[in-house]
């Protein structure tokens, strides 16, 4: 196989033809187009730099390239989420984790277990 067949088979592919359509096609046996899809399909690209990753049979497939990348990906998606006042927390009846777009003010999850908490005379928590 040439590149401009490599090409080809990985642009019918992504038309969602199938490896017999690509075979008769490009005239190419069915078996080297199928190995090759299988080792397109083990190469992954890091979700921070989209360099290419070589992932080797029966390992996991990996998201980012280098302990680097991930840092720095984390990094950015942290920051961008700290810019919505998004804060996590603890209803004080029924210990459930939950967002607060506005404030570590609010104590409860919902209405329900604000009035539940209040009934089961957990003080005058006022929302
Ligand atoms: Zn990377
Ligand atoms: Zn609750």
């Amino acid at each position: 196989m040439n590149d401009i067949e490599k090409k080809r088979i990985v642009e019918l592919k992504a038309e969602g033809k199938s490896i017999r359509d690509i075979s008769s096609l490009l005239n190419i046996p069915r078996s080297t187009i199928g190995t090759y899809i299988k080792n397109l399909e083990t190469v992954s690209y890091c979700k921070c730099c989209g360099k290419s990753i070589a992932i080797k049979k029966g390992h996991r497939s990996r998201a980012f390239c280098s302990d680097s990348c991930r840092y720095k990906f984390w990094r950015s998606t942290n920051n961008s989420k700290n810019k919505t006042t998004n804060y996590v927390v603890e209803c004080l009846c029924c210990q459930k984790k939950f967002y607060s777009y506005r404030s570590l003010k609010r104590k409860f999850c919902s209405r329900a277990c604000y009035d539940s908490y209040r009934k089961g005379g957990g003080g005058d928590e006022a929302e």
